[in-house]
């Protein structure tokens, strides 16, 4: 290598820190000024829930206060997976090994959020696939999602954010949706954001309707166990930027209603 290029090779290097650096702020900036300047509190409802996550992570990171804190008064609380989560690991081990592996983070992760392993479920869709499920396929998977609501009849749905900033989830909220209106049920709909903030923060989009939902949740007297269970998730957490992780470690959980 050149003098040269090792000028280049350091200028990169130091292009990526600062880069990751800047969006570690941006991204909890953008969260502080929601929870501070535009969320409403939230007390915390009586209703029985169930929580859709992408992945094995996204319930505990979105939700896990919320969860911990319905499950201390004795609320009920399904956690249903849509994915199996196959392509998130970062030793790339076989797919089956991949998956059991998640599955039992995912349980160890909730049953310290007082969830008991008979109410999580799995559904299996393959990791990534969630957006292309169109025609039969996808409407196999509403109305196995319809028959969940109507077997379990919850007050409450809580669905990542309809512009989570990655297919997966977006695609979670709206077959959600899409099966909370075939089942004819009343259910309060409310969105957790997971990657919402970690964009430019120049094509943030929440705007003034999204802006007038936003609710935030105090955890603080749980955020041992949330911070307890996120930790259980050791084939995720190391690969994820501290940044990032930040603001899940927060006293307040954001929530979105329509
Ligand atoms: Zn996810």
């Amino acid at each position: 290598m050149t003098s040269k290029q090792r000028v280049q090779e350091i200028i990169n290097r130091i292009k990526v820190i600062v880069g990751l650096h800047l969006r570690n702020l941006t991204s909890y900036l953008l969260f502080l000024w929601i929870v501070v300047g535009k969320s409403k509190p939230l007390t915390l409802s009586q209703k029985s829930a169930i929580v859709f996550a992408p992945h094995q992570d996204d319930e505990t990171l979105g939700c896990g206060g919320a969860i911990a804190l319905k499950r201390q008064q004795g609320i009920p609380v399904k956690v249903v997976f849509m994915t199996d989560g196959r392509y998130g690991f970062l030793d790339r081990k076989e797919t089956t090994e991949v998956i059991n592996f998640r599955k039992k983070e995912a349980i160890i992760a909730l049953n310290a959020l007082g969830v008991a392993d008979s109410e999580i479920i799995f559904l299996d869709q393959i990791d990534g696939t969630l957006a292309n499920s169109i025609g039969e396929s996808r409407q196999n998977l509403v109305e196995q999602i319809v028959q969940l609501l109507q077997q379990t009849a919850p007050g409450e749905v809580y669905v990542p954010h309809r512009k989570d900033f990655h297919a997966d989830h977006e695609a979670t909220y709206d077959l959600v949706r899409t099966a909370i209106a075939q089942s004819g049920m009343q259910i309060e709909l409310l969105q957790y954001p997971i990657w919402i903030f970690w964009q430019n923060p120049l094509s943030f989009q929440l705007q003034g309707r999204d802006l007038d939902g936003a609710y935030r949740l105090s955890i603080n007297s749980v955020r041992d166990r949330k911070h307890q269970a996120i930790e259980t998730y050791q084939s995720q957490i190391p690969g994820l930027s501290r940044g990032f992780l930040q603001r899940f470690f927060s006293p307040y959980e954001l929530f979105f209603k329509e």
